[in-house]
């Protein structure tokens, strides 16, 4: 390969490859990145668990500083052509904007870091510590093809162990009255489902319905929708309220709803079993509901369990979580947020700050936290595409990236890799 083909040539070719999981089929994807590295002369692993499921993994640069690690999944969710403006796979540009089934979440991300990686492989004796990029399968969908197998080969733990990673999932532009800010991801909230089930009542009696389940239920949504969780904030939260929460600010209420979900945990209902006709309720049970609870990171188990009970108080009710995933938050010192800043204002000087907070989804980088790494959401975007332009694309129809926030991307992330693993400041 005499040159790196441009991050939108190579972007082009992603969005090509169908990679929609169900069923997952990232092998294409891999297939393409590996004859990329093979051209490049880089070195690279592949880790394949199941037919046409397939991660590779590049590592290279020695020193003893911290080392990086750029991370990206290689499968997107499904799509319904019909429903499309313009074909999922087709990589068509329209009026400035590149369509496709993951071109948000995440394939600009991939063929970013695949520019970055093929640049910086030249320049790594200059480097002062060490370079991963990890490309994961079955991201959308629990990656047990992915990222949770890949970290059980030593190689891939020994590298990552203890790195700042940089993944999904922030580096999104907010604007209000002509303030710009963008925003980056340092922490993920817990994860909870709890039921709450109303066991038979042996007194009930529908002529005298003084305690009929279907009261104890709204009694229970009742008690947990004025449950308020949380006592200390994390510290991203905090800075998160402070800018966003401050007087005189002019927000869109589609803002502060999404500035809301990100600085409160949050317990919503939603599924009820019950009724006579009912039959998928364990015998002795009347009536159940599911709640979905996204808490904030600093909340734990325990804590969470104690709350709701003292919540529900004397209710004739038993409860229990059936599944728990701890969220957390990273540790982010003011140098790697001033390095992370300086390289978002060096492309666009309107930007005024960096924020830190936390999000309630959920994606690869919980699993790297218990190796000892610090997990950021910094996929930059320009702020052509601010945060709440882009939700309604993630997932949706007609998903789409701008040239613009492709370019943007590629120049901050390659800013950001070259300044920490070089030390060498960004010329302007
Ligand atoms: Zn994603």
């Amino acid at each position: 390969m005499d040159h790196i083909p441009s991050t939108l040539e190579l972007l082009q070719d992603l969005l090509h490859i169908d990679s929609q999981n169900p069923p997952g089929n990232e092998q294409g994807m891999v297939d393409y990145i590996a004859e990329y590295c093979r051209k490049l002369g880089i070195p690279y692993t592949t880790y394949t668990y199941a037919e046409n499921r397939s991660n590779l993994f590049i590592t290279f640069g020695t020193g003893s500083q911290r080392p990086l690690t750029l991370l990206g999944h290689l499968d997107t969710v499904r799509f319904d052509s019909a429903a499309w403006t313009y074909p999922p796979l087709g990589g068509e540009i329209h009026d400035n904007y590149l369509y496709g089934r993951g071109a948000l979440d995440m394939k600009y991300f991939v063929a970013a870091a695949m520019t970055i990686v093929g640049r910086l492989h030249a320049m790594q004796d200059r480097f002062n510590g060490p370079i991963n990029v990890l490309f994961t399968a079955d991201e959308e969908t629990g990656s047990s093809q992915g990222i949770r197998k890949v970290l059980q080969e030593n190689k891939v733990r020994d590298a990552l162990a203890g790195s700042l990673v940089l993944n999904e999932g922030g580096g999104f532009a907010t604007r209000h009255g002509q303030t710009l800010t963008y925003l980056f991801e340092t922490g993920q909230k817990s994860v909870a489902r709890l039921r709450v089930s109303i066991p038979e009542l042996p007194d009930t009696n529908p002529y005298f319905p003084t305690l009929s389940h279907e009261k104890i239920l709204v009694q229970v949504i009742r008690r947990l929708d004025a449950l308020k969780l949380d006592t200390a904030l994390p510290r991203s939260v905090e800075d998160l309220k402070r800018v966003f929460f401050a007087e005189n600010t002019d927000f869109s209420a589609s803002d502060r709803r999404l500035f809301e979900t990100m600085s409160q945990s949050m317990i919503t209902p939603t599924i009820i079993h019950g009724g006579s006709r009912n039959k998928q309720l364990p015998a002795g049970l009347k009536a159940a509901i599911d709640f979905d609870c996204r808490l904030l990171p600093n909340l734990g188990r325990q804590e969470f369990l104690d709350a709701i009970e003292k919540a529900i108080g004397d209710l004739p009710v038993t409860f229990e979580l059936t599944s728990f995933s701890q969220g957390y938050e990273a540790t982010v010192g003011p140098d790697l947020v001033y390095l992370l800043e300086t390289a978002l204002q060096k492309h666009d000087s309107e930007i005024e700050s960096l924020v830190p907070f936390i999000t309630p989804g959920s994606n690869d980088g919980k699993y790297l936290k218990p190796l000892g790494c610090d997990v950021l959401g910094f996929a930059p975007l320009s702020s052509e595409q601010p945060f709440s332009s882009i939700m309604p694309l993630i997932h949706g129809v007609d998903e789409r990236i701008s040239l613009a926030s492709l370019t943007f991307c590629e120049q901050v992330l390659q800013d950001v890799c070259l300044t920490y693993l070089t030390g060498d400041t960004i010329r302007e």
